[in-house]
């Protein structure tokens, strides 16, 4: 092993993201008067959070009338009933007080005429049951992510949150199945940092990149996921991968939802107005996955537009340009940037693409990871918290709700903050680290650093990206999913023979990207095995030769464990079908009619 200086850290809670999750969870921590540490492989306002656009759902009720009981409804219906209706109840009923806490803390929200913070309609959202579209989403224009984000980093400054900025997380310190702390490289100056905590807690955000065309930043690569799995513990319902309909062609970056809120709309190349015939009630604003089939629909059946017939038209240009200029303003400026498109008056070409993950770390509603231990699903794993877009509490089940991640964010990561203040004891010393589990990470480190196989790491990814984009797309089929677990796993049996050409630790980006490839492919292989082991379709999961839910052999989360040089072994874990109070009772499944 290469001579490696270790620097020792002790701290009561060691969070891992400074995102959204991971902010409001340090800051909820360090409320409870815990030391903690937040370890980032980025400045947290460049998180990827930072990229949010569209707004937080919150049954306000400031545009009209709206219950948490409707929101609820609408979240249970839209994960296709594989949501856990207990943590989904917590979500929507604590929404409205997390989100006017981010409005005490300064997130400058847009406003209604009254001085209400505004809120728009999007996907999925109704009222009364299902009626029709309720204006649930609390916006800051289109920045709304950016504004949260920023808020919520001054504030875990002034609560004394300690910061350790571009050091990239290796690995979790694990001992007899509780974990004690995490293992991290500086980035600018080579050092190794060992954190030793009574808590960790993963906020490390989703794993978009394992796909070629992505909504998300390249930094988004689920190091977390990854080194939950190299632990031995199971990811959850990782199949479920939400694609966004409205990507800009050609580039990926996203058009937010809250554009259709706002009245635009979708059509052909005949200049149909189609999401009348798929969705006849909710329309262009059915929920993302209902949208993204119908699009895909159009296209194969010749319909696309461009000379290619492989997109489709995004309307704005009806619209007054002043509400364009006052709500939406930083999509109109990745139009024009990345499509040439003046929205006031032309379509933007669009198509469906990457843009969540619902999968993840299982966790129960306080934030603490699960894993199962004989028929138990739901054992807790001391020290290990997870929470955002990393982990599967699991409210969207098989597909996300526009605007509830930034709740999922900032509910769940004060509900982490709050339990760390129940289970952390501030008197009791902090663990030791044992050396071996040390030298293990770092010999993982030094594989990857002295590399000097025939296989580049841009050419794994590009390879495992294009698998994952042809195979595991928004519609599957056993065969393709087949073909795709045969070329994954041909791409990771030859990662052994990787190369990486810098040998040095300080800013060594050859090695950062060949260990975020090398979390990536456990989640693919993962994902795509997940996928091809359900023979149903629910949610973002569209098997064309398994057209219909199966509720009573599929309503059940799948937990899928990839031990290193281990293959991918699938098992499962029974949904909550009850709800956290009397307040309302489960909500039974029901036939898809949108
Ligand atoms: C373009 C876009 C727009 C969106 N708009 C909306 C919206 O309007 N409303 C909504 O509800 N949702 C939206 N979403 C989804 C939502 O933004 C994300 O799900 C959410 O921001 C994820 O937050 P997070 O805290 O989980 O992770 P992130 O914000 O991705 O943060 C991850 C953190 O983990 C750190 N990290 C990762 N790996 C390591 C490592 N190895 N070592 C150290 N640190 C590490 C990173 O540095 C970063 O700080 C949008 C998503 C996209 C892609």
């Amino acid at each position: 092993m290469a001579d490696y200086q270790i620097v020792d850290h002790e701290y009561d809670v060691v969070v891992v993201g400074a995102g959204g999750s991971g902010l409001r969870a340090a800051l909820g921590a360090a409320q409870q008067g815990l030391k903690v540490a937040c370890v980032t492989k980025v400045f947290p306002t460049r998180s990827h959070t930072v990229a949010a656009q569209g707004g937080i759902s919150a049954a306000l009720g400031n545009m009209g009338e709206d219950s948490w009981k409707w929101h609820m409804y609408d979240t249970v219906k839209g994960s296709d009933w594989l949501g856990d209706q207990d943590a989904i109840e917590y979500l929507v009923r604590e929404a409205p007080k997390a989100v006017y806490e981010l409005e005490h803390w300064g997130v400058p929200f847009s406003r209604t005429d009254e001085g209400k913070i505004y809120q728009r309609a999007f996907g999925g959202m109704t009222k009364n049951y299902g009626e029709g579209p309720v204006q649930r989403t609390c916006a800051a224009a289109d920045r709304t992510g950016h504004a949260i984000l920023h808020t919520l980093y001054g504030q875990s400054v002034r609560r004394e949150v300690e910061f350790f900025i571009e050091y990239f997380a290796l690995d979790l310190i694990m001992q007899d199945g509780k974990c004690t702390g995490v293992t991290a490289w500086k980035l600018d100056d080579g050092t190794i940092h060992q954190f030793r905590a009574k808590l960790v807690i993963l906020a490390t955000g989703g794993y978009g990149r394992a796909y070629f065309s992505a909504t998300s930043a390249h930094t988004c690569t689920g190091d977390g996921n990854a080194m939950v799995l190299r632990a031995g513990l199971p990811l959850q319902d990782m199949e479920f991968v939400q694609f966004h309909p409205t990507g800009i062609y050609g580039a990926g970056c996203l058009i937010t939802e809250g554009a259709r809120g706002e009245g635009g709309y979708l059509t052909n190349s005949e200049g149909e107005r189609f999401m009348e015939r798929y969705a006849p009630s909710a329309k262009d604003l059915a929920s993302r996955d209902v949208v993204s089939r119908s699009m895909t629909m159009e296209i194969r059946e010749g319909r696309g537009v461009g000379p290619n017939k492989d997109h489709i038209n995004l309307h704005l240009d009806h619209l007054d340009p002043a509400v364009l200029h006052e709500r939406l303003p930083g999509i109109s400026e990745s139009a024009k940037i990345f499509a040439g498109v003046d929205v006031t008056k032309e379509p933007i070409p669009v198509i469906p693409t990457v843009h969540y993950n619902m999968g993840g770390i299982p966790t129960n509603y306080h934030g603490e990871v699960l894993t199962k231990v004989g028929d138990n699903a739901d054992t807790v794993v001391p020290g290990l918290m997870a929470v955002g877009e990393a982990a599967c509490v699991s409210v969207h089940g098989a597909n996300r709700l526009g605007s509830n991640s930034l709740t999922d964010l900032v509910v769940f990561g004060r509900a982490a903050g709050l339990r760390a203040g129940e289970v952390v004891d501030k008197a009791a010393p902090v663990p030791a680290a044992p050396a071996s589990v040390t030298a293990g990470h770092l010999a993982r480190l030094d594989r990857f650093r002295f590399a000097n196989g025939s296989q580049s790491t841009a050419r794994l990814r590009n390879e495992m990206q294009h698998a994952m984009q042809s195979d595991a797309a928004v519609f599957r089929t056993g065969e393709t999913l087949a073909g795709g677990v045969a070329k994954l796993r041909d791409i990771a049996a030859r990662s052994a023979d990787i190369k990486t050409t810098d040998r040095g630790m300080i800013w060594n980006t050859d090695l950062v990207e060949a260990l975020e490839y090398d979390n990536l492919i456990d989640q693919a292989l993962v994902t795509i095995e997940s996928a091809a082991n359900r023979k149903e379709s629910r949610g973002a999961h569209a098997r064309e030769d398994f057209p219909d839910r199966h509720d009573d052999e599929w309503m059940k989360h799948t937990l899928a464990w990839k031990r290193p040089g281990e293959d991918v072994a699938i098992d499962y874990r029974p949904v909550h079908t009850y709800t956290m109070s009397s307040d309302i009772e489960y909500i039974k499944p029901k036939a898809r009619v949108y």
